[in-house]
């Protein structure tokens, strides 16, 4: 039985003063809830003084990696670092690095990579684009965005990673799939997985992404293949955040 997540993505938003409030309103709204695993990803420098203040059981999560391992690359931070940070998770491939910074499949993959060396958990984003899922090309993307992520990392790998299926179209647009629309490509994404490394399909976590909310987090969550969410706009929101957690119990 796979175990429901919900990941945090705070993206570039809030400051120390901010994020104090916010730890605190989470540490009050998300008392007794236990069955859904739960971590949240802060800007870099927030990491360890975030880290200090989790409520319990809460896991800590970056935004992003570098793909190399160390020297002179100013301004990367690298996947040992974030180790030392006491950091669970790092989201890869989120739509916006994508097209904000030109980051393609194969460098996704690579920092997939990467990160799995230094024993943390990727959640590698996947999605289509509005232009794409008009011309049917949906399942397509997606594909070839996974190939790359085979290519990198072998099955042993590739079962400890987290996919977040993130239609571009629906993040921060208010405009979120469908149940049955993202069940399709959840399916699909299971299915694809286990063709090329077999049962370990079955154990891992697809998460969904893109404009959940505590109203829409439940019949999304209920689907077969949906194991949980990546949220972005509604994680700053404790009373929010901590609703779409109890959906997912
Ligand atoms: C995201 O940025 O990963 C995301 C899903 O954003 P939002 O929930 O705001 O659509």
């Amino acid at each position: 039985m796979r175990r429901k997540l919900i990941v945090g993505n705070w993206k570039m938003h809030g400051s120390k003063a901010d994020i104090a409030e916010l730890l605190t309103s989470l540490q009050q709204h998300l008392q007794g809830v236990s069955r859904a695993e739960i971590a949240v990803c802060p800007p870099y420098p927030y990491l360890l003084w975030v880290q200090d203040y989790l409520p319990d059981g809460i896991g800590l999560g970056a935004q992003n990696v570098c793909v190399e391992t160390q020297g002179a690359f100013t301004g990367e931070v690298a996947a040992s670092m974030l180790r030392d940070c006491d950091c669970r998770y790092v989201i890869v491939g989120h739509s916006e690095r994508r097209q904000l910074y030109g980051e393609s499949d194969e460098l996704i993959a690579r920092k997939t990579r990467q990160l799995l060396e230094h024993d943390l958990i990727p959640i590698v984003c996947v999605g289509e684009t509005l232009t794409a899922r008009e011309a049917n090309q949906t399942l397509v993307v997606i594909g070839a965005q996974l190939d790359a992520v085979f290519a990198q990392v072998g099955t042993d790998q590739l079962a400890r990673c987290v996919i977040a299926y993130e239609p571009v179209w629906a993040i921060g647009t208010g405009r979120t799939a469908t149940p049955e629309q993202a069940q399709e490509v959840h399916a699909y994404i299971r299915g694809k997985i286990r063709s090329h490394c077999g049962s370990i399909a079955e154990d891992m976590q697809l998460l969904y992404g893109g404009s959940v909310k505590a109203n829409n987090a439940a019949t999304l969550f209920s689907q077969s293949d949906i194991d949980g969410g990546l949220i972005g706009g509604a994680s700053l929101n404790a009373e929010e955040f901590a609703a779409i957690c109890r959906a997912a119990e």
